[in-house]
């Protein structure tokens, strides 16, 4: 069972704030409740904690940061609103939406300022959908080095992370109200511990084929790029409380990793000039709708491939990501003369491959309109020598996922929130609507950090009134 009667709980310790999971949703709840001079204990499945966090390219989108004061970038709220809901059609809860906008700029300066996270303003594109550049991350690049930073706070900041232990279980009143947890350690045994408040920080649902096949069934035999841990049990001990899950179809894709080799290749390039193709040597979407979405148009293809095709100038912008340098290293990325070499090496066939390219350029002059409505003026026509990389499409995470207010409460399907238990990141509903279309770039972090840091203001409130 995974909520347990609270009289059955033999609590071998306690802390007045537990948090489940240690990416960057549970580590930012713990900085939080830590701030707030709250004792809070991260307990993690992991032996150290890494979650999708780690894997991800650490992308934070936030609104009204310093950083983007010294770039001299406006970015108001509703700015950052609108662009989410614009992307979403308008079906994410707007309360949640102006929460975390509201929270996101201020989230990133205190990371810097309080913990001494060292972020970057990214410059140079602009992800799809996103009216300013509001992409703060690590200097590296990397959501490893993202999360590697913020363990280093919490370990300043003097927060307990437990590693090996994965909560199997929820102890609750009939109220609804947390007691405490249950952990499962490698070795079979176990333990019981108690708190005031607890935080659902472990994701949502990707790490579980049968819950993937159920609510996302066109992903159910994409690549999964995203954590394995993450097997919806924040999802399952809400509903048995009484929550809700909700837009349990809206997931994160992603329509450009390098297959076989299984790296990320950054959708700048596409951003900024490239294109992608089929076996048959066309194209087949705009590529600036969004790289969520593109997953499914990706998958769609023959055989579920498609080849990104570039040019020096982006390849030079791709060697700025970490990702991008190690698809080169391991031979993805590969360089071509012209177009005759392109399709004897990849076996496209050459009239079709040069009408595409060549339809392309008269868009980037201005000479004609993309079918699909894609806008190329304002970036150079693509030139040889080319750069080429064989794609598919993957699953980085789902978005549905607990339906919480502004305060980060877990609430009931009457619309009352659960006394003392709150969701942050992949655990709680996301900012993206219910399809993969509604995903904005940066809608996953957005949510882990600012609601993260929501969620832990909250439950240390609560644990210091209790
Ligand atoms: C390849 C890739 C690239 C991405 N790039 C970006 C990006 O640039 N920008 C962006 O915004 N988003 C990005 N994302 C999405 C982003 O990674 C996630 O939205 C975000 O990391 C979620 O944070 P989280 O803290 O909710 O979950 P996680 O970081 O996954 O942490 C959850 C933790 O909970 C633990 N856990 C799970 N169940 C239990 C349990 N029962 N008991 C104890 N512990 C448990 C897990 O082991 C894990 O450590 C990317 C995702 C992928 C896969």
């Amino acid at each position: 069972m995974t909520v347990r009667p609270l009289a059955e709980a033999d609590f071998t310790a306690e802390a007045p704030v537990l948090v489940v999971g240690g990416g960057a949703c549970g580590l930012i709840a713990a900085l939080t409740a830590r701030d707030a001079g709250c004792e809070v204990v991260v307990l993690e499945r992991d032996p150290v904690p890494s979650g999708s966090t780690a894997l991800s390219s650490g992308f934070i989108p936030a609104c009204g940061t310093r950083f983007q004061a010294s770039a001299g970038i406006e970015d108001p709220v509703a700015l950052m609103a609108d662009d989410i809901q614009r992307k979403n059609g308008g079906q994410a809860d707007p309360a949640i939406v102006e929460a975390v906008c509201r929270r996101s700029g201020r989230t990133i300066d205190w990371l810097a300022e309080r913990w001494g996270l060292p972020f970057v303003l990214l410059d140079g594109f602009l992800y799809p959908g996103h009216s300013v550049r509001r992409m703060h991350a690590h200097p590296e690049r990397t959501g490893a080095a993202l999360l590697g930073a913020l363990l280093n706070a919490a370990e300043a900041a003097g927060v307990d992370i437990v590693g090996n232990a994965r909560v199997s279980a929820l102890y609750a009143d009939t109220d609804g109200r947390i007691g405490g947890v249950r952990i499962e350690r490698p070795d079979g045994g176990g333990e019981d511990l108690g708190c005031q408040a607890s935080v659902l920080a472990c994701n949502g649902y990707g790490g579980d084929p049968a819950m993937v096949r159920t609510h996302i069934p066109e992903m159910a035999d994409a690549l999964y790029f995203g954590h394995t841990g993450n097997r919806g049990d924040a999802v399952r001990w809400g509903e048995t409380l009484g929550g809700e899950a909700v837009h349990m179809t809206a997931y994160q894709g992603h329509g450009s990793v390098a297959h076989p080799h299984g790296v990320l290749i950054t959708w700048a390039l596409m951003m900024e000039g490239g294109i992608q193709v089929n076996r048959e040597g066309r194209r087949f979407s705009d590529e600036h709708h969004g790289y969520s979405e593109q997953a499914v148009s990706v998958l769609a293809q023959p055989d579920g491939i498609a080849f990104n095709l570039y040019d020096q100038r982006l390849h030079d912008l791709g060697l700025g990501f970490d990702d991008y340098r190690a698809a080169d290293k391991a031979g993805a990325v590969r360089r071509f003369e012209n177009l005759d070499a392109i399709a004897s090496a990849l076996d496209l066939p050459i009239a079709a491959l040069a009408q595409t390219v060549e339809h392309a350029a008269r868009c980037a002059r201005g000479e004609t309109t993309d079918p699909f409505g894609r806008d190329f003026t304002g970036q150079p026509e693509l030139q040889p020598p080319y750069y080429a990389v064989r794609v598919t499409g993957a699953l980085f995470h789902t978005q549905g996922g607990l339906r919480i207010d502004a305060d980060a409460r877990v609430l009931r399907r009457d619309g009352t929130a659960l006394p003392n238990l709150f969701a942050g990141g992949g655990a709680a509903c996301g900012v993206s609507g219910s399809q993969v279309w509604g995903y904005l770039s940066g809608n996953g972090l957005l949510t882990a950090t600012t609601l993260g840091h929501i969620a832990g203001e909250q439950a240390a409130r609560l644990a210091a009134e209790a």
